[in-house]
């Protein structure tokens, strides 16, 4: 059976306007059911807490304090679970929220009930849905840390493949939003130097992240044996032609 991680970035969900996409996040849904039905277990790594924060609060500015974006995270956390447990229900689905830190991680009592949890909520054939726990940790909400938190999942249940889903197409050697000549590329089978020199960082009005994190997060999942595709969530069928070994992206391993 396949194990698969899938981190949605908060690009991915959320309109420019920094509301969330309810198109996008009830086509996400649909691909994950249907990868269940497959005899696929997926767990979901979702951002859009703050957006769907926002989006509650009237707001259309993400503010810059870290305990307005907290507040905006714990308010808009119940909204974006609402939203997916209404959307997996559509197709059957149960879903299951995890709120994590990296302690989760340092902390070996911490890491062994995650790892139990995650393991018996799987065997439920229930889709976790894990996010940061915004309102105790802010790595996330500085540093768009939910890329490594995807990472870490990864390598908490051994998982196969971290498909990490983004408003870009893969790395490329040279950000593509400020160089027109930017080259995909495809394959990265280590991280060095000059793939890192590569990652420039370039925030998204929503999204945090940028290519660092994204290539942190390679580094632990290829490290735990997983291997990591980012790719474009324009289109989500790109999900089932991942799983499918087709090329897709940018494929660490
Ligand atoms: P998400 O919110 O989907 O996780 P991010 O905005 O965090 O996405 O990260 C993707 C962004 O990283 C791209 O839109 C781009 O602006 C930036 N970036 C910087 N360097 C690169 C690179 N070498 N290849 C691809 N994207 C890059």
């Amino acid at each position: 059976m396949k194990r698969i991680v899938i981190k949605v970035g908060s690009s991915t969900i959320t309109h420019k306007s920094g509301l969330l996409n309810l198109k996008k996040v009830e086509e996400l849904t649909k691909v994950i059911s249907d990868l269940s039905n497959m005899g696929m277990q997926t767990i979901l790594v979702s951002s859009g807490a703050v957006a769907a924060g926002m989006g509650r609060m009237n707001m259309n500015e993400k503010p810059d304090s870290v305990p307005e974006k907290q507040a905006l995270a714990s308010i808009g956390q119940c909204e974006l679970m609402y939203i997916y447990d209404k959307f997996f229900s559509q197709f059957g689905k149960v879903v299951a929220q995890m709120l994590m830190t990296k302690r989760v991680l340092e902390v070996d009592m911490l890491r062994q009930n995650a790892i139990r949890t995650l393991n018996q909520l799987l065997s439920y054939n229930v889709v976790p849905i894990i996010n940061e726990n915004d309102s105790v940790a802010t790595e996330e909400l500085v540093y768009g840390d939910n890329d490594t938190l995807g990472a870490i999942t990864a390598e908490l249940i051994q998982a196969d493949l971290l498909l990490v889903l983004s408003d870009i197409d893969g790395l490329y050697d040279k950000n593509p939003n400020m160089h027109a000549d930017a080259k995909l590329i495809p394959v990265v089978d280590e991280i060095t130097c000059d793939i890192e020199a590569m990652a420039e960082d370039t925030s998204t009005k929503v999204g945090t992240g940028g290519m660092i994190t994204k290539l942190q997060a390679a580094k632990i999942a290829t490290e735990a044996n997983c291997d990591m595709i980012i790719c474009n969530s324009k289109d989500l069928r790109v999900i089932y032609d991942a799983v499918e070994g087709k090329q897709v992206g940018t494929l660490f391993k």
